[in-house]
């Protein structure tokens, strides 16, 4: 599926030359002429990319990166901006961009920035996704060790984030009692079950703290499953 990308720009005949080479290159190019249609289509759509002029009538540039970037918008931002605003630049990165052109670019340049922006954004998106780990409303971040139901952080001790890391990895099967000990206490005696027993006690208290569902459920003389 080809990029589709978002060009912000009130100089038409700039903006038909971009939309031009950008679609020779593949890319599904949508034009917005100033700033309140170009930030209202930004909102209403899911761009892989946006080429953002920095003085448009209606809203700046500096604005409308802002307001993209309240509401967590990471989408890559381009901007173009004139040789003399170096002031602009500075604003610009601040505000949340990735990149920047001056006026008057070279085509090919802007090209080249496109597609390496197009390419961080993708190895981000990733990254990031190979750290997080998620079941039900249940979501793990494997590096900042951050566990959340829905939107409601729960702190964890070390031993209980393995033990729901493992129940992670292998929902929906049933795990003993002997297989959690082993896996989280890297220790295959298996001597105290009550051990296990105290442990997913106090993580199903964590995890069900404002009456949530029970994901963590027993299994009568076998152990546990990860089950919604
Ligand atoms: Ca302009």
């Amino acid at each position: 599926m080809s990029a589709h990308i978002l060009m912000i720009e009130d100089e038409v005949d700039i903006a038909n030359v971009v939309k031009m080479e950008l679609n020779y290159d593949g890319y599904e190019v949508t034009l917005a002429h100033d700033g309140i249609t170009g930030l209202t289509t930004a909102r209403e759509n899911d761009f892989d990319l946006i080429i953002l002029d920095w003085m448009l009538p209606g809203l700046t540039g500096v604005e409308i990166c802002r307001r993209l970037r309240q509401t967590a918008d990471q989408v890559p931002i381009i901007f173009l901006t004139a040789q003399s605003e170096i002031g602009d630049r500075v604003d610009g990165l601040d505000a949340g961009a990735n990149d920047y052109l001056i006026k008057p670019f070279n085509i090919e340049e802007l090209m080249a920035r496109v597609r390496s922006n197009l390419r961080r954004a993708a190895s981000n998106q990733n990254s990031k996704n190979k750290n997080i780990l998620s079941f039900a409303d249940l979501t793990l971040n494997l590096v900042s060790r951050e566990v959340k139901r829905g939107d409601r952080l729960i702190n964890l001790t070390a031993k209980e984030f393995n033990i729901l890391h493992y129940f992670i990895l292998n929902s929906q099967q049933v795990l003993s009692r002997q297989q959690i000990f082993s896996q989280v206490w890297n220790y295959d005696l298996f001597t105290e079950k009550r051990v296990i027993e105290v442990h997913i006690r106090r993580l199903r208290q964590k995890l069900e703290a404002k009456q949530e569902k029970r994901l963590i459920q027993t299994i009568r003389g076998v152990g546990y499953i990860l089950r919604e």
